[in-house]
């Protein structure tokens, strides 16, 4: 629909112009800084940033009723620049001018009822909301449509001309940054570092296909980080991790479609999030922050954000209930089936402690949990899930489980929806259900496979066949006639299938 046929106080607004006025925050020092320069940690004192807009307040002169009605009316809108994550421009990137925005098809991923069965299983009505529908097929691609978008927006502004774009990743990051990089060519170029052998051959493939890069280091993704932690610090690179606030910015997209979705009832929703280096909690925390902070919702719904036992340390962080004796350990990983969280010593850590507290503070009551569960649940779920006419990967599992154990622990009542963030498509993962399947996990998996959830191909081999097809010779006549009959018998004979009668 063009905007010259929408009403008249939607037509003012639908396009949105570059405004705000966004600043580099420190959490600790609470120095501020330009973002003229990309900056990813305070100059001053080290730690971490968030982006703040100053002149956020201007926000809350528009209605919630407004807004809900101009975020509708962009659904409408065949814009490419809207179609995305910047139908919440005015939150997302508000200095974003449209024709910079880099739009590759992110953003607006189904939500998905789970069916009847599983709700059972688990004990409540929930939802799936499939981010594995993404163009590089998870979550990330939200933030690097934000990160690069304001690359883009720099380089065509004249303020940057060659850029190397570099992450670390636990493999979607890197399959998110390589794509959107390849967009940008020859603007911009792109190198990867992955930990040797500790991401799927599926996401192996994504970078190499974009063209950029690739760098194989050994050990886990935390060795990663520091490599590339070293390159930011002493080279002229962009860094792509989630340590870069833009990438923030554009995963709260995540919790606006949420509520867009639902109709702005927040009040009884329940948000599952698995935590990794903990960018995509800090940022569905600050979305909902946000839409609160300008009434757009009626509540901040409950997070539940989970980790497997084998890589938990914002769980173990939390579980001292006195807040001024936590202390944050960095942990030594072990193997998971929730790979892409596989991390030890997340980036984004001091984001959630003082993010938490302030979602706790504004709810007026505990809202956000951890909780932790074991890589033979996580398993379980991921299978059962998708056995069930769902696309859920294993951290969808591990949010599954993660529901199932919140409940158990009576942090839900129960007669909450939940809404399970299925971070990325089951297929980047299937190498896990290939290895329960043929009970071949390695020891320090801690899985053993269930037989009632196991399903392998069956070869099909009538004794009785003398000839078969292959490439390049098939059959033809009786001998085709026989091998047709013959694997028919066969295949109905093993799904035990009854005769049809003829009359
Ligand atoms: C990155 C990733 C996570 C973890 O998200 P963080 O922002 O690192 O906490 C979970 N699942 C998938 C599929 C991911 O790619
Ligand atoms: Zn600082």
């Amino acid at each position: 629909m063009r905007p010259e046929h929408f009403p008249p106080d939607i037509r003012s607004r639908v396009i949105p112009e570059p405004g705000g006025r966004l600043i580099y925050s420190c959490l600790s020092c609470a120095s501020e800084f330009d973002i003229a320069k990309l900056l990813y940690t305070c100059p001053d004192c080290g730690q971490v940033l968030l982006i703040q807009d100053e002149r956020f307040e201007r926000l809350k002169q528009t209605p919630a009723e407004q807004w809900r009605r101009i975020f509708d009316y962009r659904r409408m809108l065949t814009l490419p620049a809207l179609k995305g994550i910047y139908r919440y421009h005015e939150f997302i990137g508000p200095v974003i001018p449209l024709p910079a925005v880099v739009y590759l098809g992110e953003g607006h991923t189904p939500v998905i009822e789970a069916n009847a069965l599983l709700q059972e299983a688990v004990g409540m009505r929930f939802y799936f909301k499939n981010d594995g529908q993404n163009p590089s097929a998870s979550f990330k691609d939200r933030g690097m449509a934000s990160a690069l978008s304001y690359i883009h927006y720099l380089i065509i502004s004249g303020k940057v001309s060659e850029v190397l774009a570099i992450c670390a990743s636990t493999g979607d990051t890197s399959a998110a940054a390589a794509l959107y990089a390849a967009y940008l060519r020859p603007h911009i170029k792109s190198a990867v570092l992955l930990p040797h052998k500790k991401v799927t051959p599926q996401q192996l493939s994504q970078p190499l296909g974009s063209g950029a890069r690739v760098y194989e280091i050994p050990g886990v993704f935390d060795d990663c980080m520091k490599v590339v932690e070293a390159l930011s610090d002493h080279y002229d690179v962009a860094l792509l991790n989630s340590k870069n606030a833009w990438r923030i910015l554009g995963q709260e997209s995540y919790s606006y479609e949420i509520a867009q979705e639902f109709e702005y009832e927040m009040a009884d929703k329940v948000v599952v999030v698995p935590i990794g280096n903990a960018g995509n909690i800090t940022a569905v925390m600050s979305g909902f922050i946000k839409f609160q902070q300008v009434g757009l919702i009626d509540a901040l719904p409950k997070i539940i954000g989970v980790q497997s036992a084998h890589a938990d340390p914002v769980y173990q962080y939390y579980l001292e209930p006195d807040a001024q004796k936590r202390k944050f350990v960095p942990q030594n990983v072990r193997a998971s089936v929730a790979q892409a969280a596989m991390i030890g010593n997340p980036v984004s850590m001091p984001r959630v402690v003082q993010l938490v507290n302030r979602y706790n503070d504004l709810a007026g009551s505990q809202r956000v949990h951890i909780v932790q569960v074991a890589e033979q649940a996580i398993m379980e779920w991921y299978l059962k899930a998708n056995r069930n006419g769902h696309i859920a990967c294993t951290h969808g599992g591990e949010c599954l489980a993660g529901l199932k154990a919140a409940l158990s622990k009576g942090l839900l009542t129960g007669a909450e929806t939940a809404i399970i963030d299925s971070t990325a498509h089951a297929l980047k993962f299937a190498g896990f259900q290939d290895m329960y399947f043929e009970n071949s996990f390695p020891v320090d998996f801690e899985v053993q496979p269930q037989p009632s959830l196991i399903n392998r191909p069956v070869y099909v081999h009538p004794k009785d066949l003398d000839e078969v097809p292959a490439p390049g010779k098939p059959l033809s006549g009786p001998a085709f006639e026989q091998f047709v009959q013959t694997v028919t018998r066969w295949i109905a004979e093993d799904l035990h299938l009854i005769k049809k009668t003829t009359t």
